[in-house]
């Protein structure tokens, strides 16, 4: 019984795989209510922010489609940006000048279409607020700040529903709204690695501007919360010495929790110590950046050390599947961050996404002429126009780099030991 009570206590910081599938529908209703309408108004690619074609062939790409939508993010933006923008809308006061465009740019509708809209913007509020009320990274999740999220949270939802039927803009745009995302969407090459690089760069929070951690330790747990926490990053397969040290227990009592959970020894040899290993390649440089981000994100809703970790992991290991780096990886980077200098956030001098970068030799990466690796071509397939423009001729794409699949939302682990 007790045991069944730190579960529930770690479970809370994971995504619930309902809100999982609110999301994967939201995605793939809003993506064919925008194939649809597009098709007939074509003056409304300009709030969406896309173009017929492009959603259209990525809707009927079901590996591409599956791929993107499949991700525990949803792909649509709020078209307002603000807390203020949206209390206008919300309160029916004199429209923003965010507000007075939308609805300028907004072509005529007949009475169908117009219903299609309520319906869509319904539709995408549904999802936001499913999100909003189970996750602390709903601000990432959702693209949106996180004084929006917060703002959001502290409005009831039947509010925003008597506002949608008053008030007839799109209250989402698409997301990822790149040509160089267009490009690889259109010939079947995007990467999980891909699309994390262009759900952070479509994103108004940066992880330059979120809080840090500091030192990891001293948490001033009771022994029940602790004991919980424990297991969270036991379930993540965070190694069992690691932990015991983290949260002042004896390792002998950790390995034995390791054993229940996994019903295998915890790892032991060499903890990872070299920072150099997270910017070896451009995967392990997009997979640390996406992690950080997701974890300063879940301070900055002020979140606790552990259970920021627990939050990010559990996204991370959702987008990347089973080609995100080990927990202990993960978990040395995280507090590494909070106490060394060797890596440093700096943002690409071409897209200004911030990007874990070196800060020490023998290779520092100066601000002024960091380009992160989408910007220099490293994440793109080798047909990608980035890559001919550098590398000359271009070369055969390979199926490698192809792994659309939806991404499991039962049996991978984190979600599951509780079952
Ligand atoms: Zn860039």
């Amino acid at each position: 019984m007790k045991q069944r009570q730190t579960e529930v206590l770690s479970d809370q910081f994971l995504l619930p795989n309902w809100v999982l599938d609110r999301i994967m529908s939201a995605n793939f209703r809003l993506t064919t209510y925008m194939v649809n309408s597009l098709a007939v108004t074509k003056d409304l690619a300009a709030v969406f922010d896309t173009e017929h074609e492009d959603i259209a062939k990525l809707r009927d790409d079901y590996e591409t489609a599956s791929l993107i939508f499949g991700t525990p993010f949803v792909t649509f933006l709020p078209t307002l940006p603000s807390a203020e923008d949206w209390r206008c809308y919300i309160e029916g006061r004199t429209p923003t000048a965010l507000i007075s465009k939308l609805e300028g740019m907004m072509p005529g509708l007949t009475l169908v279409q117009s219903m299609q809209l309520e319906q869509a913007n319904r539709a995408y509020i549904t999802a936001l607020y499913d999100v909003l009320n189970m996750s602390l990274l709903a601000a990432p999740l959702l693209g949106m700040s996180v004084e929006l999220a917060e703002y959001l949270r502290s409005v009831p939802q039947h509010k925003v529903d008597l506002a949608i039927a008053e008030r007839r803009i799109p209250l989402f745009k698409w997301r990822l709204s790149n040509r160089l995302f267009w490009f690889e969407a259109a010939a079947g090459r995007l990467t999980s690695d891909m699309v994390a690089h262009y759900l952070m760069d479509n994103s108004p929070i940066r992880s330059d501007r979120l809080p840090h951690s500091g030192p990891w330790g001293n948490f001033h747990l009771s022994r029940f919360a602790r004991l919980a926490y424990c297991e969270g990053f036991i379930r993540l397969r965070c190694r069992a010495k690691s932990i015991a040290a983290l949260f002042d227990i004896t390792p002998d009592k950790m390995r034995e929790m390791y054993l229940r959970i996994h019903g295998e020894s915890s790892p032991s040899g060499q903890q990872p110590a070299s920072a150099v290993w997270y910017l070896e390649s451009a995967s392990r440089r997009v997979q640390s950046t996406m992690l950080i981000w997701l974890f300063r994100s879940a301070l900055a809703e002020e979140a606790s050390v552990p259970e920021a970790f627990i939050c990010a992991m559990d996204i991370s290991r959702r987008l990347f599947g089973d080609e995100f780096m080990p927990a202990e990886r993960a978990f040395h980077l995280s507090r590494s961050m909070s106490t060394d200098e060797d890596l440093a956030i700096r943002s690409c001098r071409s897209c200004s996404t911030p990007y874990l970068a070196s800060n020490t030799a023998p290779k520092i990466e100066l601000a002024q002429s960091f380009q992160c690796p989408c910007c220099s071509g490293a994440l793109s397939s080798p047909n990608s126009p980035l890559r001919r423009k550098q590398r000359g001729r271009p070369r055969k794409s390979s199926d490698a780099t192809k792994r659309a699949r939806f991404r499991p939302l039962k049996g991978d682990g984190a979600g599951e030991a509780s079952n």
